[in-house]
């Protein structure tokens, strides 16, 4: 799969502090801000600075000092926005789209993390 990244597209510019964006967390490597449209009471977007279209093309190309920060800042804004998995009233859902069977809109790795309500199945059957 090719992974010509588009530099025009609106995280990249988000990184670049061309357009604003609501902050939950900033790493060396990762910015976390609220989804502009949210799904959830809690939506979340977590991107890599690095400039990565896909979790497969993240995943192939990004140092192991990226991943890990990335894998943990996924983790922290769980505990900032108080996501417990362990706890029966809480819980949380992590959802990379990619490509046009995952109906990405946006093409830069972004993770969703979703909570603060019952989120239902993961897919409607068809
Ligand atoms: P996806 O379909 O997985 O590519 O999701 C893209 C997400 O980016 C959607 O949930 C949008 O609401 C969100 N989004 C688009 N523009 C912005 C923005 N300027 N700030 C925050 N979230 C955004």
């Amino acid at each position: 799969m090719a992974h010509d990244y588009d530099d025009q597209n609106i995280f990249a510019k988000i990184l670049r502090g061309e357009i604003p964006n609501d902050t939950v967390l900033e790493t060396e490597h990762c910015l976390a801000f609220n989804d502009i449209s949210p799904q959830a009471p809690v939506h979340v977007l977590v991107i890599p600075k690095g400039a990565y279209v896909s979790y497969d093309h993240f995943a192939a190309e990004a140092s192991d000092a990226e991943i890990a920060d990335f894998t943990r800042a996924i983790g922290e804004v769980c505990r900032i926005k108080d996501l417990s998995g362990a706890d029966a009233a809480g819980g949380f859902r992590v959802i990379s789209n990619a490509g046009p069977h995952g109906s990405q809109e946006v093409p830069h790795l972004h993770m969703h993390v979703l909570g603060g309500r019952p989120l239902g199945r993961l897919l409607d059957r068809e």
